[in-house]
């Protein structure tokens, strides 16, 4: 459970703001905002920037990786369209604040990470806020989780220069997966599998993501 004494109503307070925020920058999916307003975004943080956890904005977390703008969460959180009970594997836990959001929005969630430090630091974190049922694992996102597939949705949630297709792969028929694809800066896109092999692709916004890269790191 959270604890009220680290969760007040200060910081609920300003959660409450961004909330508006995000609103007024075109999130109107209700399920995606009841559960950026739930979770306390601040816990996730280094402390040095605990004060600044509810400006719109991406803040550096371990191992050189950052912790997503709430606007990028939320509008790939939108994009993903969760139903209750609905497997989502997340590729890139990094501080575990996405996985926070999708449990809250009722999803069963699978996360991977290939830094060995953001891995630990994070599945402690959940387990001690108290979101026990979220799955997470220290790998190469590329592979997936052949065990646990097929999923109704895969959120990437690192910068894509290739669509891995492993993952494709692990998707049921129906399901999407939401990645930014692109280099320097990525286009948002949701390719949807429509058969064993038949793909669709749409694409939305333009974004700027740390790199999804090949292997782990220790
Ligand atoms: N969802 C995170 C965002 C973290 S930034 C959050 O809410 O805080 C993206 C993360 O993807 C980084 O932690 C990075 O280490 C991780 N990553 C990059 N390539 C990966 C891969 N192939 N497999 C798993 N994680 C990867």
């Amino acid at each position: 459970m959270i604890d009220a004494t680290k969760d007040t109503s200060r910081h609920q307070g300003l959660r409450k703001k961004l909330i508006d925020e995000l609103q007024q920058k075109g999130i109107t999916d209700e399920q995606v905002l009841q559960a950026m307003r739930a979770v306390p975004r601040h816990l996730f943080f280094d402390s040095v920037f605990t004060e600044r956890a509810y400006e719109d904005k991406a803040f550096p977390i371990a191992a050189g990786q950052t912790i997503s703008q709430p606007f990028t969460v939320a509008y790939q959180s939108q994009l993903l369209r969760v139903k209750p009970r609905e497997k989502v594997l997340e590729i890139g836990t990094g501080s575990g604040y996405q996985a926070a959001i999708l449990h809250q929005m009722g999803a069963k969630v699978y996360s991977i990470e290939r830094q060995r430090t953001l891995f630990s630091t994070a599945s402690a974190l959940l387990r001690e806020l108290g979101y026990t049922s979220i799955q997470t694992f220290y790998g190469d996102g590329f592979e997936g989780l052949p065990t646990y597939a097929p999923f109704d949705k895969i959120i990437i949630t690192a910068g894509a220069s290739v669509i891995p297709e492993k993952l494709l792969h692990q998707l049921k028929t129906g399901g999407f997966m939401v990645i930014p694809f692109g280099d320097k800066s990525q286009k948002m896109l949701r390719i949807t599998r429509n058969g064993d092999h038949q793909f669709s692709q749409e694409e939305f916004g333009d974004f700027t993501f740390v790199p999804l890269l090949p292997g782990k790191v220790n």
